[in-house]
This record gives structure tokens, sequence and C-alpha cells, in this order.
């Protein structure tokens, strides 16, 4: 495994902000994550994970071995309970993932596509969109315990997925490397079709009852329109999450902000559109230096150039202060910031 000195982070995460890694190794197997973790031991270094960095930013060069989980591998693994189970190695594309699976005809990952980054970092944040979260298809997963050197198994369960979350956040930040996924799909297309962009989306292309298929070329062209790729524009996708909040709260932004949409969630609290809440508060497209809210969709902050992670965030920050001000709503970040 190769080991890289004072190396540019760059174009290793989507935002593509300039920052060195003290240390920089790719791990493509077993073996050569366990030779990462124990390097950084002996140089007592902390090691960062990365997968495809589309869910980080760098504030600053990083006094650390940056590794990036790059194992490889995907492969059918039985069935359960009439289901099929496939396993992919953290480093496989998600995207990859998703288009492979359809076109072995197993089918509830489709509203998934197009997000960026690796199998590996899926869990992390429990991966959503269009209605979909990675926590209704994931069976279980592999982990390394940093700790113990061990191999775990987790199922879905043990995880504790949340809105955007799990317990690789929370009790498990930073302890475990993931190492591979197991995903549990159908043979029976069962489209979802809640969100309104997606429904217009197949309705104008006249499709009334859509193959899984179809309704991932919808999902790519949705997004295609409304987000920026990174290979264009840096962006992690969404900056800020949609916050839950107790009916009492919605109830309290409704009476300053009558049109404000809030969605119920299954507990009662109520989810809000940061993105809206953004947008009326006139950052939508604004743009500090190279730092910039998106003109498509205030919830991506931008990096026109050559933004620094401290500018993004100062810009952050001054977004979350006007959205606190005018509508009483704390907006947390999404991606991870080192
Ligand atoms: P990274 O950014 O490399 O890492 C993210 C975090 O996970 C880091 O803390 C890292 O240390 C940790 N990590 C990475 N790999 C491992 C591993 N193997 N084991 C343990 N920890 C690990 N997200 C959504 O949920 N829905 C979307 O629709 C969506 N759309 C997006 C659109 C765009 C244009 C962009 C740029 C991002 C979008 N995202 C979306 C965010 C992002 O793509 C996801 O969070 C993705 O899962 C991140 O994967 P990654 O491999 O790039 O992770
Ligand atoms: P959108 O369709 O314009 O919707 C705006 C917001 O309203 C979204 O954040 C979404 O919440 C919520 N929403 C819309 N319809 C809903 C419904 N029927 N039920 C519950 N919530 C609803 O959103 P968008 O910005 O174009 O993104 C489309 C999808 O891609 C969303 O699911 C979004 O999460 C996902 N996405 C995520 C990222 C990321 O980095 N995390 C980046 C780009 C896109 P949810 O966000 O909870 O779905």
């Amino acid at each position: 495994m190769q080991v890289l000195e004072n190396h540019s982070l760059k174009a290793l995460h989507t935002l593509g902000c300039e920052a060195r890694a003290r240390l920089f190794a790719e791990a493509r197997t077993l073996d050569e994550l366990r030779a990462g973790l124990a390097l950084g031991r002996e140089r007592g270094l902390p090691v960062v994970l990365l997968g495809g960095g589309s869910n980080v930013l760098f504030r600053a060069d990083l006094e650390a071995l940056v590794l990036k989980v790059a194992l490889d591998g995907l492969e059918p693994a039985g069935e359960e309970g009439g289901q099929a189970l496939v396993r992919a190695a953290a480093g496989v594309g998600w995207d990859a993932l998703v288009e492979d699976c359809l076109r072995r005809g197993l089918h509830g990952l489709e509203n998934l596509s197009g997000i960026p980054g690796t199998a590996g970092a899926a869990p992390v944040q429990n991966i959503g969109a269009y209605g979909v979260e990675l926590a209704e298809r994931l069976h279980s997963l592999e982990a390394l315990d940093r700790h113990s050197g061990e191999l775990r198994r987790l199922t879905a369960r043990e995880c504790h997925f949340g809105y955007r979350d799990s317990i690789f956040k929370r009790a498990l930040r930073d302890r475990l490397v993931i190492c591979a996924v197991t995903l549990r799909l159908s043979r029976a297309p069962a489209p979802r079709l809640e969100y309104a962009a997606l429904r217009d989306e197949l309705q104008a292309r006249g499709l009334a009852r859509p193959t899984p298929a179809q309704v991932r070329d919808a999902v790519l062209a949705v997004r295609a329109r409304k987000l920026p790729d990174p290979a264009v524009l840096g962006n992690a996708g969404s900056f800020f999450q949609n916050p839950i909040v107790a009916p009492a709260a919605f109830a309290a932004l409704r009476a300053v902000a009558p049109d404000a949409p809030g969605y119920p969630e299954p507990d009662g609290r109520v989810k809000l559109a940061a993105g809206w809440l953004i947008e009326r508060c006139g950052f939508k497209g604004a743009r500090r230096g190279d730092a910039g809210v998106h003109s498509g969709q205030a919830l991506v902050l931008v990096n026109h150039g050559q933004a620094r992670g401290q500018e993004l965030l100062a810009l952050a920050d001054e977004i979350r202060a006007g959205v606190a001000a005018r509508y009483g709503v704390r907006l947390e970040l999404e991606p991870r910031v080192y």
C-alpha cells in the first residue's frame, strides 16, 4: 500500500476545497485496512476514513492519516424471506450498485439512484431520497472494530437508523470501519412514488405504471436538473439537515410563515424543509467570494473555485443565524467537518 505524505485532498472530496493530509493511503483489502490503522497508531496520527468524499468538509490541513476505504466486490449473498441478498464491499460506488441490482432484476433501491459516494458510507447517514432510506433495504453489515481489530457483524436493527442518522454518528462514531454491506432486495417491483417531483417527472413521460428502471431514469433526470454536478461545481449535496420539530414549534413557525412546508413524521413530530427556510431568508444564489449557495437549491452550498473550507463554514454560520433570527429554527450541518 502506497503511503503519501502531505497529500492534497482537493480531488478526493466533492466540495473540492484545498487541504492537505499529513499522510494519505488507499486500502483495497482488509489487510491494507488493518495496516493503515496500525500505521496511524505507530505515527501517533488519528485515522480519518474517506469514501467518495461527498459528505465531508475539510476546514484546514489535517494532522491525520486519511485512509480511503476502497475494498471492491459485489456478489449475490443468497435469499431470505423470499428476498434476494446482495453483498457489496465498502468501496463499491453506491450508484453503480443501484444500477447493477436493477440489471439483475432486484428492486428497492431505485429511488436512491444518483447518490454519490460509496456503499460503505451509505449506512453512516442512512442515505435517503424521494421517500426511501437505506435502512429499509439494509440487511446487515460487516465492520472492523478499530479498538479490538475484530470483524463484527451488525444487523440493520443494531445500526439504530434514524433520519439521516445512525449509530455510526453517535455511540460508534469513529469506532468502526464498515467493510461491506448486505442489502435485501425484491424481485417484485413496488414503485414508491410519494414525492411530487418524481410523480410529475413520470407523468410528463407518460408513465402511469413505471418499471423500477423507469423510476431510476426519472430520479436521475430530476436530480440532474436540480443539483449541481460536483465534477463541474464543488458541493456536498445538502449542507443542512431538515429539522424535525415538535408540533408546537411547527405551529410557531406557521404563525410567522403560513406557507412553510411541513411533513408529518410517524412519531407526531414535523419535518421542516430547510431549503425553503434558507431561500425565504434570501440566501438562494448568494455568494461570499467563492463560497456560495446554489441557485437551483438553497440547501446546497457550492465552491465556485477556490473557496476554503473555513469560508464555506462562515457562510453556513451566516445562513444559520439568518434562519434562526427570522424563523426561530436551528439548522444543523449535514456533512462531517474535519
Ligand atoms: P464520505 O464523504 O467519504 O464520508 C462521509 C463520512 O462517512 C465520513 O465521516 C467518513 O469518515 C465516513 N465513512 C466513509 N466510509 C466509511 C466506512 N467504510 N466506514 C466507516 N465510516 C466511513 N445523501 C443522501 O442521503 N441523499 C441524497 O440524495 C444525497 N445526494 C447527494 C447529492 C450530491 C450532489 C452530493 C455531493 C452528495 C449527496 N448526498 C446525499 C451526500 C452523500 O453523497 C452521502 O452521504 C454518501 O453516502 C457519502 O458517501 P461517501 O463515500 O462520499 O462518504
Ligand atoms: P424536494 O423534492 O424539493 O423536497 C424539498 C424537501 O421536502 C426535501 O428535503 C424533502 O425531504 C421534503 N419532501 C418533499 N416531498 C416530501 C414528501 N412527500 N414526504 C416527505 N418529505 C417530503 O427535495 P430536493 O432537494 O429536490 O431533493 C430530492 C430528494 O433527494 C430528497 O429526498 C432529498 O433528501 C434528496 N437529496 C439529498 C441530498 C443530501 O445531500 N442529503 C442532496 C440532494 C438530494 P427529504 O430530504 O427528507 O426527502
